[in-house]
């Protein structure tokens, strides 16, 4: 039996505990966005302990309370109602799904961060630039949920609504607030890589492909982001670099063995330019029987 707290985690229970409706597990990511910042006028991230009491104590908050506030710069977690209850931080229209209570689970988690928030005189873009601390034993407490590493509808990476209400009732994983039927919120625009490893996230160029891949691929069913036994576009992305990366140091190695005969530096750029054209080539397959 998982367990209905979180181990480590600040308890702040606020109550009014409630079923869920049953069908596939899910954890819906959020972030606080507390503040409207931009990049020419970043912000203070706000305290903390102004979320825990907003969601905790305020009998204004309690009403949008998540399961979990995670602070992603120091780690800190307070959780406000078990894993087994509903929470409440989604918008639940009438008819229709339940949001709040779509799953065996329901986990909802608010990151506590906005775009352009600013700690230590460092400003933050995305969620995924801050040190993203106490992330691998939040996603171990919501895999003993049994909710699958995976993003029905995409692992999110921009601030673009995208919601499809059939996906939503059959797939188990994660959602973006951004992916929630009935809701309107464009939260959280990126979240932590399930990978405990250290495996880099996407870098500009990634992201903004795969954004490309799922303006595309939005209505085509067969897209499934890590799926099962399939090879998806973000999967074919790091594969590629784990393998590029790999080769390159191999060459390195042989080539330094070759002794003084042979110009290292050449046999590697040689090598490098065969690995780019192959790398143009699978983009190509990628991206080719998708826009039919
Ligand atoms: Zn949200």
């Amino acid at each position: 039996m998982p367990a209905e707290w979180m181990p480590g985690a600040t308890r702040l229970d606020v109550g009014g505990h409630a079923p869920t409706d049953g069908g596939p597990a899910k954890a819906i990511g959020h972030i606080t966005w507390d503040r409207n910042a931009t990049p020419a006028a970043p912000q203070d991230l706000v305290p903390y302990e102004n979320l825990q009491s907003w969601f905790g104590r305020n009998p204004s908050g309690i009403p949008s309370a998540p399961h979990i506030l995670w602070d992603p710069f120091t780690g800190r977690i307070t959780q406000f109602l078990p894993a087994s209850s509903r929470s409440k931080s989604l918008a639940d229209g009438p008819g229709g799904t339940r949001t709040n209570r779509a799953g065996s689970v329901v986990l909802q988690v608010e990151a506590l961060f906005f775009p352009y928030c600013r700690v230590d005189g460092k400003v933050y873009a995305r969620l995924i630039d801050t040190p993203c601390k106490g992330w691998p034993e939040l996603l171990a407490w919501i895999r003993s949920w049994g909710v699958p590493d995976r993003w029905p509808m995409g692992r999110p990476v921009d601030f673009v609504s995208r919601r499809d209400e059939e996906t939503w009732e059959e797939e188990a994983g994660w959602y973006a607030h951004a992916q929630v039927p009935e809701n309107n919120h464009q939260d959280p625009g990126s979240w932590p890589a399930f990978t405990t490893e250290e495996a880099p996230d996407m870098d500009a160029t990634q992201a903004k492909q795969l954004a490309e891949l799922h303006k595309a691929l939005v209505p085509y069913k067969g897209w499934d982001y890590r799926g099962n036994g399939k090879a998806d576009a973000w999967a074919l992305l790091n594969n590629l670099t784990t393998q590029v990366t790999a080769q390159t140091a191999a060459i390195k190695a042989l080539a330094g063995q070759l002794g003084d005969d042979v110009d290292t530096a050449t046999v590697v750029a040689a090598v490098e330019k065969a690995i780019a054209d192959a790398v143009v080539k699978v983009s190509v397959d990628v991206t080719g029987p998708t826009n039919s």
